[in-house]
């Protein structure tokens, strides 16, 4: 029941737009499907139309000792310290170009999985992934410590970058196939290898992307994938006591839970990054049309499923009426429609839950007093789709101002000072993202130094580099991913204390 491709109990034929395809649906455990030793499944669903599209293993805690246990022995014997940069960096560099080939397919799955636009998942989600590979794929031979002269002439102490070990990655369905190139290529890029865990909701494209792997040529171990449920993939994963480090995004929940798993168990290294509530502020300075365009962009972008959606903007009071109408006619002129669709800005939201949560809010923004300006409900009969929606008259306590809605929902009020503006920016528990818009150079350096956030926008929004860190203050998360900062998230500092000359006399007195 092994395959690098996948025997049909671990595979399944969907329709895409481009032909019928035979997806990986096991378990990838040393670069072969396998079902689950219990042979258990779960279902994922099409979001667009509410079916089930095929049926993915299950892993349970058995399962996630045989995926461990292959990761130990890889990091063992042939990656680690077993591998050279140059390789691993070979290896990730084909990884990258195969991912590159094959782009169309994997965006129209990702489209049917996740719901995403296919043109947003291929040219920015898989675009975004093949340079983030190419990116870590350049760091895997420049990985290194310091020599440090010490008061002892005789003495030499240095520093090595060793990988940390075993990595338990656990990634969302927000951003399927650009989460998973997030972790892995770091984590490879130091020498770790990887249990990966992705999201019940959208597991497929991180199944197809271990075919890539062993196209790719990594020696099986490297790289392992078990779905399953968070409770119980995810949850044995955080509690396994050879695992070295948990990488993890998702909800600031379940981050609190992995960090108790750490704590109970082994103490491994954790790394989390969680949601956010993040503000756009613009001021009256700013050229009103293009602040528009990015504070739409900030909380229309992948369905506003982002964990920086600018979900409150705030607005001068001088310039509130003449930007709401720009706004209002942006939010209108957004499609919503079917993801296979060139066209389409935004598809459905991933799941029932999903959908039902964000009506949910929408509901409890009515009855709270805030006003539904556009949008503010469902559209269509089918499918988890949502329309962009703006409340205005908001007040701070109210729990879609305050709450992470995850979905195309905008609360906007208004400021009068510079002040006002900052301390309304900061009075949330989160601290991921924000933006200002103004053309004064000198507000735009007081307001980011005031920001409460990881990452800044001034006069942009939402646009990130691969090359650049980014993370959360507060209760957004523990460390940075992307750029070099990452790199340290993987490795473990070793300092050598090497002496060649001084003698030790004894007894010392
Ligand atoms: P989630 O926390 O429910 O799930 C994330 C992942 O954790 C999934 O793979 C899930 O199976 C797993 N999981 C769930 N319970 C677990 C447990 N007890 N132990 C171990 N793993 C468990 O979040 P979600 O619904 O998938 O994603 C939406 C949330 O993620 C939002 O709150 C959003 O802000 C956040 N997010 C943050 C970032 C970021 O970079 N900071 C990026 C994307 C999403």
């Amino acid at each position: 029941t092994t395959s690098a491709v996948g025997t049909p109990d671990v595979s399944a034929a969907v329709a895409l737009p481009s032909g019928k395809a035979t997806l990986p649906t096991g378990l990838f455990i040393n670069n072969k499907f396998v079902p689950a030793v219990g042979g258990e499944t779960f279902q994922t669903v099409n979001p667009s139309t509410e079916e089930v599209i095929c049926a993915v293993s299950s892993a349970q805690a058995a399962d996630v000792d045989l995926a461990v246990a292959a990761a130990r022995q890889a990091f063992k014997t042939t990656w680690g310290k077993h591998c050279p940069g140059t390789e691993r960096g070979k290896l990730m560099f084909k990884l990258a170009d195969l991912m590159e080939e094959q782009a169309q397919v994997l965006a129209e799955v990702e489209a049917l999985d996740n719901g995403k636009p296919v043109k947003i998942a291929r040219d920015f989600d898989i675009g975004d992934s093949v340079a983030c590979l190419r990116y870590y794929a350049g760091w895997a031979d420049k990985i290194h410590g310091q020599t440090i002269e010490t008061n002892d002439l005789q003495k030499l102490a240095y520093t090595k970058h060793e990988p940390i070990g075993v990595c338990g990655q656990i990634i969302p369905w927000n951003y399927p196939i650009q989460m998973w190139a997030w972790k892995v290529a770091p984590a490879l890029a130091c020498g770790c290898t990887i249990v990966m865990k992705p999201s019940e909701l959208t597991p497929l494209t991180a199944l197809m992307l271990c075919e890539l792997i062993v196209q790719a040529g990594f020696p099986p171990g490297v790289i392992n994938c078990v779905p399953g449920i968070g409770s119980v993939a995810g949850h044995a994963l955080t509690y396994h006591l050879d695992v070295d480090k948990v990488a993890f995004t998702g909800s600031t929940l379940t981050g609190r839970k992995i960090m108790e798993a750490a704590a109970k168990s082994n103490l491994k290294k954790v790394t989390l990054e969680l949601g956010g509530k993040s503000p756009n502020l613009v001021f009256e300075s700013a050229d009103l049309d293009q602040a528009a365009n990015w504070c739409l962009l900030g909380i229309t972008y992948n369905m506003g499923q982002d964990c920086t959606a600018g979900s409150r903007v705030y607005v001068q009071d001088t310039i509130y009426d003449t930007f709401l109408q720009l706004l209002i006619k942006k939010f209108e002129q957004v499609k919503v429609g079917d993801p296979y669709d060139e066209k389409t800005f935004n598809g459905p939201l991933v799941s029932k839950g999903q959908f039902e949560k964000v009506l949910g809010f929408i509901d409890e923004g009515k009855k709270a007093g805030a006003k539904v300006i556009t949008g503010g409900g469902r559209q269509g009969t089918k499918g988890y789709f949502v329309k962009p929606t703006i409340f205005a008259n908001v007040t701070p306590n109210m729990r879609i101002v305050k709450e992470e809605i995850f979905g195309p929902v905008l609360s906007l009020a208004s400021f009068k000072t510079e002040e006002e503006a900052i301390s309304l920016a900061n009075a949330t528990t989160y601290g991921l993202g924000a933006g200002l818009h103004s053309n004064d150079a000198k507000q735009c350096m007081r307001v980011s130094g005031a920001l409460e956030a990881g990452t800044v926008w001034v006069n942009q929004y939402n646009l990130l580099n691969n090359n650049v860190p980014f993370g959360g203050f507060k209760q957004s998360g523990i460390g940075r991913e992307l750029g070099q900062y990452a790199l340290d998230n993987y490795t473990a500092v070793k300092a050598v204390h090497f002496n060649y000359g001084e003698e030790l006399e004894w007894p010392p007195v």
